[in-house]
């Protein structure tokens, strides 16, 4: 049964090139977090669904496999085209659903549409190597070749360029998708959906499947899926990895954060209060690059702290669609309501609440999932607003007595996502970036997420598995290597070989 996406009320699924509805009833609403008002119904898909999405991808797949990597570039180049021309509706949409503002929603296209284009050079990307006479007569070469049906499950956070991080790549390389969007904000993967049809895509190749753990668990259980890739909240993917390991599956499993930025007494004073306030509150926080804890060094802080605090109370948080809004609404109100609990935590535990977002009222959005934004100083690391992962606007100040001290605090977090270093200290900053365990390091840059090209991913346990998404390893995560051998012996070659074979 198929149903079009735009004029329905229902987000439904999207298998074999078009809109298709499902066979359960399950549902759940969507809501603008602005307003706080169910704007769609989206469905949840069954185990019925996940067979039949798979199937269309199985069937697909051999076709596209043996498409030659530069015309499978061909369509990417196409689907970049149209996400290019349609990037301002596409922002729209995420704002509607996600709530953060339009020129934050316009640059996670921007950042996805990157990688579009780099997997627009999948033929360079899929060269193999070759040695000519690696035995007399005898030549090696490798070749990379797709896994598959393999699958995308995503966060809430970032409904275009997470997708994006995945299925370009891997579609490039010749497998064929099923993407399991998150049920908060589904209606932007299907927008993708269609224009990657539009721009010639054959049918079964990108699947899109709404729902929630029952989908999940059938897709990860479902033998014909033979890779999956995951971003989200880290008990999620540390089940996720577990259950596709022991099922035979390659798998990423990209995890929680809590971001540090080390400010050094060194430091511009301005420009670490400009990063730290971007980080800290864009996107509400609820970015997994996000800083969340400022490492304040030595003396640091008592300059940086008040111009923090004034700057915190002085956001203009409102509707993500108004153009001088600089912080939205978080994605729900469970959202709300636990990042306005973890507050009071860091209140009952003695930290020093300096600016408290709680209770915030946008005129005229008093049903938005509004929070102010939130300062804590004198954070100590054994509370819980330090080592849980808030994923609000919730900033929480530690002081630390040298560089050895803030290194030391970062590297015994059990998160390591990304970090930043603010100083003017070359030595110091190449230390830093050294000696942090950490998978994505900043100097000066208080968000250093890699560009298409170098790979995203983070070390302990904000990722399970091996390989970083997207960039060169995220090729490597999505094809297999092939290594050949080959001789054409002339009518004269005779006699079997039991000795181990060398080099002759
Ligand atoms: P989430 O873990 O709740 O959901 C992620 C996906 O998993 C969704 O598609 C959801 O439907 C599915 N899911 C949820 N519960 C499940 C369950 N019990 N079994 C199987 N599947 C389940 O995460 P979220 O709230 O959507 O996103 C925010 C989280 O994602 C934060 O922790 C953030 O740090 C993280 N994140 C990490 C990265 C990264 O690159 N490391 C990037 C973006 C977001």
């Amino acid at each position: 049964m198929t149903a079009p996406f735009t004029s329905s009320a229902d987000v439904v699924h999207y298998i074999g090139g078009k809109p298709y509805v499902g066979s359960g009833e399950r549902t759940q609403a969507v809501f603008n977090p602005a307003t706080g008002e169910v704007t769609r119904q989206v469905r949840l898909g069954g185990t019925q669904d996940v067979d039949a999405a798979v199937a269309n991808a199985l069937h697909a797949f051999p076709k596209w496999a043996d498409t030659p990597p530069i015309r499978r570039a061909r369509v990417i180049q196409k689907f970049l085209e149209l996400m290019n021309r349609h990037k301002d509706e596409l922002a729209a949409i995420i704002t509607a659903e996600h709530g953060k503002v339009l020129s934050d929603a316009a640059g996670e296209v921007s950042r996805g549409i990157d990688i579009i284009e780099f997997a627009c050079g999948i033929p360079q990307l899929l060269k193999g190597d070759y040695t000519d006479q690696v035995s007399t007569g005898m030549d090696n070469w490798t070749m990379r070749q797709p896994l598959g049906v393999v699958a995308g499950i995503t966060p809430f956070n970032f409904p275009c360029m997470v997708p994006c991080w995945m299925f370009p790549v891997a579609i490039a390389a010749g497998n064929c998708f099923v993407l399991k969007p998150s049920e908060r904000d589904p209606s932007a993967s299907l927008f993708m959906a269609n224009l990657f049809k539009e721009a010639g895509l054959p049918d079964g190749v990108f699947n899109v499947l709404q729902g929630d753990k029952t989908v999940v668990d059938a897709l990860l259980q479902h033998e014909d899926v033979k890779a999956v890739s995951f971003v989200g909240s880290t008990p999620i993917a540390n089940y996720i990895y577990e259950t596709g390991a022991k099922l035979g599956k390659r798998v990423q499993a990209l995890g929680g954060a809590k971001n540090h930025m080390v400010v050094m007494p060194d430091a511009d004073i301005d420009q670490a209060v400009d990063g730290l306030i971007g980080a800290a509150y864009g996107s509400a926080g609820e970015r997994c690059m996000a800083i969340s804890v400022a490492v304040l060094v030595g003396d640091v802080a008592d300059k940086v702290i008040p111009k923090l605090a004034a700057r915190a109370r002085e956001l203009v948080i409102k509707n993500g669609m108004e153009s001088d809004a600089e912080m939205g609404p978080v994605v729900t109100r469970e959202a709300l309501e636990r990042i306005e609990n973890y507050i009071s935590i860091g209140v009952e535990e003695g930290a020093e609440l300096l600016v408290d977002g709680r209770n915030y009222r946008v005129p005229g959005h008093e049903k938005g999932f509004f929070t102010g934004g939130t300062l804590f100083d004198n954070v100590k690391p054994n509370m819980r607003i330090y080592r849980e992962e808030i994923f609000g606007p919730v900033l929480a100040c530690v002081r630390a007595r040298d560089f050895a001290e803030a290194v030391k605090l970062v590297n015994s977090h059990e998160f390591a996502n990304g970090v930043a270093c603010y100083t003017r200290d070359g030595q110091v900053a190449r230390e830093f970036a050294r000696r942090i365990e950490v998978g994505m390091v900043g100097v000066n840059v208080p968000i250093p997420v890699p560009m298409a090209w170098h790979g995203f991913g983070g070390w302990k346990r904000s990722l399970f598995g091996d390989m970083h998404a997207y960039g060169e390893e995220g090729v490597r995560f999505y094809t297999r290597q092939k290594s050949i051998m080959q001789r054409w012996p002339n009518d004269t070659a005779r006699g079997a070989e039991f000795a181990m074979p060398t080099a002759k």
